[in-house]
């Protein structure tokens, strides 16, 4: 049975005191939950104050990004030994990433492999966007960010893959519950093909894309959904906390 996981990806936004305050407003509810992983993806400088916050906690940190090179000039980015100082988990891939920092899937990669290779845990995002999905390309598009963001990996252990259709993030407009379960189905089938039917049993995907208190039952009660990536939703306490509690809830009836 693969443990369900919720990831909150903060963006851009909560200054450190703000960081410190999302965190404090709902640690200890969220810690009462153990039959979910929790996870905080905060801003990068707000990585070491909410480590030493979540210190003996069982809710993890995950970083939003990684520099594949390994150290020397490359001004502004953070490398993968850096963020394996702090974090368990971190973010490759995210669609904002591709779109506005023009990350190819060479990139996506290279963070992956290197992520890997230091011992965190990637959460790969793939997804599609809106006129790719209007032309029915969606298995098209994630079948190729799929190989292209894993070429050459032999080893997925601890990889979590998040499906976010990109028309879905951020706009209050989510897929559907059956929509998402068919393409993560999909998505299982194709690592199942490539690494066999083990690993894909037991790999997480994950769901992304305006996923909240609301509709957040709706995606966990599928079969193939084994936790949200989830972005605005996670920046208020009562929000994720909810999101994690009903996730609890319907994983005990799975
Ligand atoms: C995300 O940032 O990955 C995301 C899914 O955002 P939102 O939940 O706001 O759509």
């Amino acid at each position: 049975m693969r443990v369900p996981l919720i990831a909150g990806n903060w963006k851009m936004n909560t200054t450190v005191a703000e960081a410190l305050e999302l965190v404090k407003a709902m640690k200890d509810e969220l810690e009462k939950v153990t039959s979910v992983e929790t996870v905080v993806c905060p801003p990068f400088v707000s990585l070491v104050p909410v480590k030493g916050l979540l210190e003996g906690s069982a809710i993890k940190l995950g970083a939003q990004n990684l520099f594949f090179e390994e150290k020397g000039a490359y001004t502004g980015e953070i490398s993968s030994m850096m963020v394996a100082e702090l974090c368990e988990y971190v973010i490759i891939g995210h669609s904002e990433r591709r779109q506005h920092f023009h990350e190819t899937g060479d990139v996506v990669n290279k963070k992956i492999v290197v992520a890997l290779k230091t011992g965190l845990k990637p959460i790969l995002c793939i997804g599609e966007r809106l006129e790719e999905n209007e032309a029915g390309r969606t298995e098209e598009v994630v079948a190729e960010q799929l190989s292209s963001s894993l070429a050459g990996v032999e080893d997925l252990d601890g990889l979590a893959i998040a499906y976010e259709p990109v028309w879905a993030i951020g706009t209050g407009k989510p897929a559907t519950g059956e929509q998402a379960n068919g393409t993560i189905a999909f998505i299982r089938r194709n690592i199942a093909k490539a690494y066999g039917e083990k690993v894909a049993q037991e790999m997480r995907i994950l769901y992304g894309g305006s996923v909240s208190s609301a509709n957040a039952a709706e995606f966990m009660q599928q079969p193939e959904i084994d936790g949200a990536l989830v972005g605005g939703a996670s920046l208020k306490a009562n929000e994720f906390l909810s999101i994690v509690n009903q996730t609890s809830i319907i994983n005990h009836r799975k």
